[in-house]
């Protein structure tokens, strides 16, 4: 074992990790903790494997992949370059591991050796991009915004790793609504066409509130089976940003006592956040955003969702919804 690893075993590389169905804000909440000193806010790396390694999508800098520095010395410190790995092995072992699917035979501590084996060696690669990033950076820790429950369990093995996961929950009739609503993806070519890529993916109302129920069930039983996790609603940042920005950097282990967050600023009673560049693998398009992001709650929902689907996805979620404090009083 090299003194380098020997090293990084004292020293676990510190991991935000932001959990919870997409379309619940994470990409607002990413990008604030990106702007906390000693954060580095790294995108979605579930996907950048494949969109960023193996398909060159664009950084969150506005370069391609492969152009952006950052990135390539990540790549470098890693493997000794991007060419190095094979991502299609790496989607063969997120496909045997990290799957939702999977959660319960993850939570057990004894699973079949080959189980095993596949999952330190997929864990195996997030911790040696975790650490380059870490090293690139500079900074005390990194969020990754990756969301997936599966994701979570598979890393909340690895003692190298000090996995700090922040549970990002919003009102399941404002998911729903978004994810029937098409959004462009700016990675992709813009042809104007609809191509596979080119658009987020759609879910019905009835899906998405599935989904909903899972990822969240799921971050919950990951916090009673130990890893830290910090539940923060989409609604409570939008409304109490730069209060729940502090409990998310104390959970954090950063020093939020002292922090000042000279990002966030207000336009009469219009509150916003200056962002500068954030160099992130994947995810939502506000990640290319730089200067001012208005800070406001997105309710479309409420005056546009069809009475049904909301009736649906209220029936369907009813217990989380209530015990998140969605329905009146919190349970
Ligand atoms: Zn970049």
């Amino acid at each position: 074992m090299g003194a380098a690893e020997t090293r990084s075993r004292e020293y676990p590389v510190r991991v935000i990790y932001l959990g919870g169905l997409g379309r619940s804000g994470s990409t607002l909440l990413e990008r604030l903790l990106g702007e906390l000193p000693g954060v580095s806010a790294a995108g979605e790396i579930v996907h950048l494997w494949q969109r960023g390694v193996a398909e060159n999508e664009r950084c969150g800098c506005g370069l391609d992949f492969s152009a952006c520095d950052f990135w390539k010395q990540v790549g470098k410190e890693a493997f000794g370059g991007w060419d190095k790995i094979d991502t299609g092995q790496i989607g063969r072992l997120k496909d045997a591991v990290d799957r939702t699917r999977q959660i319960p035979r993850l939570s057990q501590r004894n699973s079949r050796p080959g189980f095993a084996s596949e999952l330190s060696e997929y864990s195996g690669f997030y911790l040696r991009v975790y650490r380059a990033i870490a090293d690139v950076s500079g900074c005390d820790a990194l969020v990754d915004s990756s969301k997936h429950a599966s994701l979570a369990f598979c890393l909340s093995g690895r003692q190298e790793i000090d996995l700090r996961v922040i549970h990002v929950v919003r009102d399941s009739r404002a998911v729903a609504y978004s994810w029937t609503t098409t959004v462009a993806r700016p990675e992709a070519s813009g042809s104007g066409q609809q191509s596979p890529g080119s658009y987020m993916t759609t879910y019905s109302p009835a899906k998405a509130a599935g989904h909903w129920n899972a990822q969240n069930a799921a971050l919950q039983w990951l916090a009673r089976r130990g890893t830290p996790v910090l539940r923060v609603r989409y609604e409570d940042l939008v409304a109490a940003t730069e209060q729940t920005l502090r409990r998310a950097a104390t959970f954090a282990g950063l020093p939020a006592g002292e922090l000042t967050l000279p990002f966030l600023h207000a336009d009469g009673d219009e509150p916003y956040a200056e962002l500068t560049t954030a160099h992130t693998a994947s995810g939502n398009p506000m990640r290319f955003t730089t200067g001012r992001l208005p800070i406001r709650g997105d309710e479309r929902w409420r005056s546009s969702m069809p009475d049904e689907q909301r009736r649906v996805v209220t029936a369907l979620t009813f217990p989380l919804l209530r015990r998140y404090g969605y329905l009146g009083r919190a349970a």
